[in-house]
């Protein structure tokens, strides 16, 4: 898709503010940093329509934005923080839920994950949770311009593995630096569309 058109249209705080379920949806989760912000930028061909919030526990929102009046693009808070206290932790994690487990119109589940890392206990949990309520997890491997070509392939490997993927679910590498697998990643969300 070519997209001229993308706006917010709701940072809600409670399932309440969640919009009507009246278009398809594709969830982008991760741990802060990972690069989700830079991705959906790159994918709206804007540089500024995400943000991220460099304050550790004032993100407890989920981002509901519009593109091209076809599809939504939901944007979960991210995890990871150290220094998050066990009532902003239970927040975030009533607010997923909230979220994951009643939205009929969510298509697809996207789980960031940084490609240079060995995965963490929390990208584990995640995958996990997200695996438990969807048949298809979506993992895109972030920051793929930092390592070369055939080191991309074996870090693939060590994510798959590490995150214990099924072969329901699906991979690939990213960079918005590069924009390496944006066609890649615009394919699936045009099979969201046409559906
Ligand atoms: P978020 O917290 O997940 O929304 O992460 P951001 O998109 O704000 O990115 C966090 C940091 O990683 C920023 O300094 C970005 O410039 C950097 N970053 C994000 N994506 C990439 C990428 O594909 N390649 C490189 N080299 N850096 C990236």
């Amino acid at each position: 898709m070519n997209v001229t058109k993308a706006e917010l249209i709701i940072t809600a705080g409670n399932k309440s503010q969640f919009p009507e379920m009246n278009k398809p949806e594709v969830a982008f989760a991760g741990k802060s940093n990972v690069g989700k912000s830079s991705l959906l930028n790159c994918l709206v061909n804007r540089k500024a329509l995400a943000r991220t919030s460099s304050q550790p526990g004032k993100t407890q929102t989920i981002n509901f934005y519009n593109v091209q009046d076809e599809i939504r693009f939901v944007d979960l808070p991210g995890y990871g923080y150290a220094k998050v206290s066990k009532t902003e932790r239970e927040k975030w994690g009533k607010l997923i839920e909230d979220y994951l487990c009643n939205r009929e119109n969510l298509r697809e589940v996207i789980l960031l994950i940084d490609i240079r890392h060995e995965v963490g206990k929390n990208d584990k949990m995640m995958y996990d949770w997200i695996a438990h309520y969807y048949e298809r997890v979506n993992i895109i491997a972030t920051k793929a311009d930092k390592l070369n070509r055939s080191q991309v392939q074996k870090h693939i490997a060590m994510v798959k593995k590490g995150l214990g993927l099924r072969p329901t679910d699906r991979i690939m590498a990213f960079s918005s630096v590069s924009k390496l697998g944006k066609d890649e990643i615009w394919s699936m969300l045009d099979g969201v569309i046409v559906d």
